[in-house]
């Protein structure tokens, strides 16, 4: 960790990484004590997948920014996704000379840990207007890019475990689809005047939240430990993926598990919650 001595506004559009001292190329992650505002650390997408991989390593915890990385790992990047980011660049670069220039900020900004205090918190920091006009994220692109050089590298061991350990976790994610949501849940979300839901179970907690024709579903432990799914509120196809994790396999695999286990027993009641939304 590198003090900087700078806050997050502070950070320019185009920082160096405090990790190998290169050009981030304009996309990077930042971390910061949430009491004194200080960034420590801007890290560029490489040295960011290095230290995800190592943290990994040490601790065994899920994160969504490693969910990411294995994803697009596994990608069949080159063929598939090279004209996407062609494209994206293209309408980016279009748009931002039509809105003269006024959109700053198109990285894939995070913030980070569980550690030392600091907030935990997953933002996909991507401007949120691009999407509403139906525009191809950048920072998606970017991402695909990153992951096929980093599968053009060579075998990447650390991905590889987190893609076998979330393929697990997604089979058992679609049970909970099944059993859950489509077994009686989703009357519940649609039927609800309040939009938030939250039941209590052994061991944890879930919460569901929808919002623009989407639900999300968070499964947590008392330490704050999770992990989250996303689907269509008005649809009855299988759609449901995993949208964001923060915990071990087992643990995940522990809540998914539990709360099905309850909600066939009739055990998981969700209470409508105001207090519920997104972060
Ligand atoms: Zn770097």
């Amino acid at each position: 960790m590198v003090a900087t001595a700078m806050k997050p506004s502070d950070i320019p559009r185009n920082p160096d990484c405090t990790g190998c001292g290169g050009s981030t190329d304009g996309h990077y992650s930042y971390t910061f004590n949430s009491k004194t505002e200080e960034v420590s650390e801007i890290l560029c997408r490489e040295c960011d997948a290095k230290k995800q991989k190592e943290a990994y390593q040490r601790t065994h915890v899920l994160t969504s920014k490693l969910m990411t990385l294995a994803t697009f790992y596994q990608c069949d990047f080159p063929q598939r996704f090279d004209p996407y980011y062609e494209q994206a660049l293209r309408e980016i670069t279009d748009l931002m000379e039509a809105l003269g220039k006024k959109i700053e900020g198109f990285g894939w900004t995070y913030r980070n840990t569980m550690n030392d205090g600091h907030t935990s918190r997953i933002g996909h920091h991507t401007v949120t207007a691009l999407s509403a006009l139906g525009l191809v994220n950048r920072s998606i692109a970017e991402a695909m890019r990153h992951g096929g050089r980093l599968y053009a590298e060579g075998r990447d061991p650390v991905l590889e475990e987190v893609h076998e350990s979330l393929d697990r976790l997604h089979h058992l994610m679609k049970v909970w689809e099944r059993e859950v949501w489509f077994g009686g849940l989703h009357e519940i979300v649609r039927n609800a005047k309040l939009k938030g839901h939250g039941a209590s179970m052994p061991g944890g907690d879930v919460l569901s939240w929808a919002c623009a024709g989407r639900v999300v579903f968070t499964l947590r432990d008392p330490a704050g430990y999770y992990i989250s799914f996303i689907t269509a509120e008005d649809e009855d196809t299988n759609r449901m993926g995993i949208q964001g994790i923060l915990a071990k396999e087992g643990l995940a695999r522990q809540l998914i598990l539990t709360s099905i286990a309850e909600w066939r027993a009739g055990r998981l009641n969700f209470d409508e919650n105001p207090n519920i939304g997104i972060i």
